[in-house]
This record gives structure tokens, sequence and C-alpha cells, in this order.
């Protein structure tokens, strides 16, 4: 088909062999690049890859953020959550709040609790366990998908065990997934920039892997758009690509664009922050290329996009629409375009209205659910 449309031998010979093999690093730099006619074709051909590896199913799953504290130490560049111990609006939940949020999930049929949140001073293992033990004790068929590389190296830290004790630690206590945050972008030149106090490269390489070794799978995030080059975004995919090849651990690939307008890098004067659109569908479609099935799952972050741009991206190589979210208060901090909430309703029209068909999953994708 390439033979017919406006594009230069370099693109169509890549192309080509996307739909066959997975494409080098060197290639998807030269797609990342692509503009005008060349770009089309590019999101058919991830579209079509996608097709061939999950089919024509969106899924996404009934979730509920709990987002248990904003005091933050790490204080990111790109953070409009995070807060001081003593700023006014600082805030830990309790365990009643925690429980009483959770149960009006689950009366809406959460089948997942997404536990975000701050990296807290002191916390140590105990206080991460202790939150997975309530949520397990009162919602014991509930999956647990939390924490972060970042807090899990500060827990363990505080507590003096090594990362694998940690999590072997909230393994037992429920602790299902592992949410694959703190990636960001994963070179140190980037990480330098917007957050020189979390994890580094090697370390959430480290972290992902023990607890994958341990036994909780989890999601690969990106978030692009800030400071990082093109050839850094794919640089970052290749990572992932890397460790999953080695773990098979990853359940899904998360996108993650930045939403600029009222992080601190932003309202300190650098310009020129947020991904265009045309950026944003070639992260999708480029990782679809370089992950095709070893990484089967990419999901559209609707909260991030808006509900019609996140339907768009749909057609770029992605096949999953991550929850209803029932909240989320990072992304509300930074003006999520559509609100923090979704209805299964309102995801599956978008799905239906593309021809596909809107299908509900667990945290793991193991387990599918027909939606009437
Ligand atoms: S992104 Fe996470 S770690 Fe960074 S400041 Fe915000 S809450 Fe803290």
């Amino acid at each position: 088909m390439f033979d017919k449309l406006s594009i230069s031998s370099t693109t169509e010979r890549i192309l080509t062999k996307s739909l066959d093999e997975s494409i080098t690093v060197g290639e998807a730099n030269h797609l990342m690049s692509l503009n005008g006619s060349e770009l089309y074709p590019l999101l058919a051909t991830a579209d079509f890859l996608r097709h061939q590896i999950v089919g024509d199913d969106v899924t996404f799953i009934n979730n509920c953020n709990i987002n248990f504290t904003n005091i933050c130490t790490v204080r990111c560049g790109f953070c409009a959550f995070g807060r001081d111990a003593d700023d006014p609006d600082a805030y830990i939940l309790n365990d009643s709040q925690i429980l009483g949020k959770a149960e009006r999930a689950v009366a809406n049929g959460a089948r997942e609790f997404t536990l975000m949140g701050g990296v807290l001073p002191d916390a140590d293992i105990d206080y991460y366990e202790h939150l997975l033990t309530i949520l397990k004790d009162a919602h014991p068929d509930v999956a647990i998908h939390g924490f972060s590389p970042t807090m899990i190296r500060d827990a363990c830290f505080v507590s003096g065990m090594d990362v694998a004790e940690g999590f072997e630690r909230l393994k037992d206590a429920g602790l299902d997934t592992l949410p694959g945050t703190a990636a960001e972008i994963l070179t140190d030149r980037s990480r330098e920039i917007i957050c020189p106090e979390k994890v580094s490269v090697a370390e959430w390489v480290d972290i992902i892997k023990t607890a994958q070794e341990v036994g909780i799978p989890g999601s690969a995030t990106i978030m692009y758009g800030h400071v990082e080059t093109l050839e850094e975004r794919v640089e970052h995919i290749d990572i992932i690509r890397q460790i999953q090849q080695d773990t098979g651990g990853f359940t899904e690939f998360i996108p993650m664009t930045f939403m600029h307008e009222y992080s601190p890098i932003f309202l300190e004067g650098q310009s020129n922050l947020g991904a265009t659109g045309t950026q944003d569908l070639k992260l999708y479609a480029v990782s679809r290329l370089m992950l095709r099935d070893l990484i089967p799952n990419i999901q559209v972050s609707w909260v991030k996009m808006g509900f019609r741009f996140a339907q768009v991206v749909l057609t770029a190589g992605a096949n999953d629409l991550g929850g209803t979210l029932g909240g989320d208060e990072l992304s509300e901090a930074s003006g999520a375009p559509d609100g923090v909430e979704a209805s299964i309703e309102t995801l599956s029209r978008m799905v239906k209205d593309l021809g596909r068909n809107p299908i509900e999953r667990n945290s793991k994708y193991t387990e599918f659910y027909q939606i009437e």
C-alpha cells in the first residue's frame, strides 16, 4: 500500500518491515520525527498492528484511585500535587477515610484500588503494609495496584531492609500489581532537571525487576513532553522493551502526556512545554511498532488527554482506556481537561463509536467481562 502514498523510501522500508518484526532504535527515531503526508501511514500501520495483535476489543477497568497523602519529600519539578508537611492544604487520609472511599467504590463495582500519593518523610514498610491490610481485610476480592518505586526505596531504607524483602512483605499483605510510576523519562539527563530526588534510571530498573522477580507484575509508564528530546523518548521505550524481554513482567505500557499548565517548571518560566497532538499520536504509534506483542496492551490516559483526543489515540496503536478512576488528585491538580472520573457508559460510547468492542478487565488483563 505504501507505494501509493507520498512517503520517502526510508519511511516505506521501515513501515513495511514493522509489519513483520520490531523496529530498531534508529528506525524509531526516524518515525518519531515524521510529519505531513508521512504521519498517517505511520498511524495506519500502528493501528493495523494493534488489530493483528489484540483485535478490536478496547479494555478498561472499573477502579478507584485512593490518593492517601499529598505530602511529598521529592517535589518533582513537573508536579502540581505534592505539598510540604507544613503546607496548609497538606493531608494524610486516616483509615476510616480510606475505607470510606473504598466502600463507595465497591458499591459502584470497583475491581481495583489504585493507591498513589506523595512520598512521606518517615513512612516505612509497616505503613504501606497497614494500608494494604485494612483494604484487603475489608475487600479481599478487590485487587490493589499501588505505590511507586521511590516510595518503596525510601520505605525499605527506613525499615532497614532490602527491596526484595520489602516487596515480599507487601505482596503477602495484598499488593497485586505495581504501577511503574516514577519512570517519567528514563534518562538521567532529563531526570536531573525534572525530578533529581527520585530514583535514578538504574534504581528504577532494579526496583521494577525486583518486584517482578518477587511475583508482583505491573505497568510500565512514560511521561513525555517536558524537557526530554525525541531520542530520549525512544531510548525510554527501548529500556522498557529490554526489561520485558528479560522478565515478561509488564502488564501494560502507559504513555502519559505531560500536563504542563500548573507545573512548577512551567510556572517558573520554562516555556514550550507539553507535547503537541501529533507528537502524542506518534508516541503511541512508535510504541506499538517497538513493543508489538511483547507488551500487547498500550493504554490511553483519557484523564490527561480528554475524552475526544483519547478516542483519536485509540486509532494510533492503543487498545486500552485505563480506568474509570473515581478521582485522581494528581491529574486534577494538573488541570485534567475532562475531569477525573468516568462512567463505564462514557468509556463504552467512545469505543463503540470507533466500531470496536468495550470490555471490562481486571488489573492483570487475565479476566474480561462483557458490558451489556
Ligand atoms: S510526582 Fe509524585 S514523587 Fe513527584 S512530587 Fe508529585 S507526588 Fe511527589
